[in-house]
């Protein structure tokens, strides 16, 4: 039984129902902008989502699993099939790059010099290197997390001379945002900057859109959305213990 009670086989079918809708919306919104459906990667976000429900998206299509926290990942992910690719979505505190380091094929939210250098020492000792997005705010003051947009470029340059890093792109986490006109807006300002960066270095990844708006962000641009509710349904989360 899934995490609200229900039947794990009711849970996979709403689920495969929800995913399939979602498709034939990224489809349309590719459509519309003239660009092809295969330029997006769809990210299914797992956060609080069962197990099950994970592997059966991923038994659907669903190659890339976004996580975004560092505790609740490594209690979960032995549980995943092993072929999912996971990328890292979520804030990440200097003191738990280690912990993830060979677990994760991307790091979305690199927000500042000091992660970097976290993630140069982890990925040094690893022997590998790492690739990462700059998270940027794009949004204004409601977003806590994430660069400024003019400070993009300096930390984009820091991660460039670090040897353990590779720069793939940008990502953004706007405040909610109340309407399409709205959307359309911060959207385009980001694509802007990663068009701007992209002049100098070859960066290929833009993330940005989310359950709520996915679709304008893919009309603007977005090579990859982050989708949760839209996919597994509303979250459910554990009860607080004392
Ligand atoms: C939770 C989360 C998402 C997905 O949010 P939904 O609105 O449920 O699609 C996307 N990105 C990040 C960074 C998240 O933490």
């Amino acid at each position: 039984m899934a995490n609200d009670g229900t039947p794990y086989a009711e849970q996979i079918e709403a689920m495969r129902k929800r995913l399939s809708e979602i498709r034939g919306k990224i489809t349309a919104a590719c459509a519309a902008a003239g660009r092809s459906a295969d330029e997006v990667t769809l990210m299914a976000v797992t956060k609080t989502v069962d197990p099950v429900l994970i592997n059966a998206a991923v038994d659907a299509g669903v190659t890339v699993l976004g996580e975004n926290r560092v505790q609740e990942f490594l209690s979960k992910r032995e549980q995943y099939r092993p072929d999912a690719d996971v990328q890292f979505i979520g804030h990440l505190q200097t003191n738990k790059v280690k912990q993830i380091i060979d677990k994760v094929s991307l790091i979305h939210s690199v927000d500042s010099p000091h992660l970097a250098d976290a993630i140069q020492k982890a990925a040094a000792a690893a022997g590998i290197v790492m690739p990462v997005l700059i998270e940027v705010n794009i949004g204004g003051e409601d977003s806590k997390s994430g660069v400024e947009p003019d400070a993009a470029e300096a930390l984009l340059r820091y991660v460039q001379q670090l040897p353990n890093l590779r720069a793939d792109g940008l990502m953004t986490i706007p405040p909610p945002l109340p309407d399409e006109e709205e959307q359309n807006r911060v959207f385009s300002q980001m694509r802007q900057l990663y068009d701007t960066l992209r002049e100098q270095t070859p960066l290929r990844i833009l993330s940005m859109g989310m359950s709520g708006d996915y679709e304008a962000a893919i009309r603007n641009g977005a090579t990859l959305v982050r989708i949760g509710s839209a996919l597994f349904g509303a979250r459910i989360y554990p009860q607080q213990t004392a």
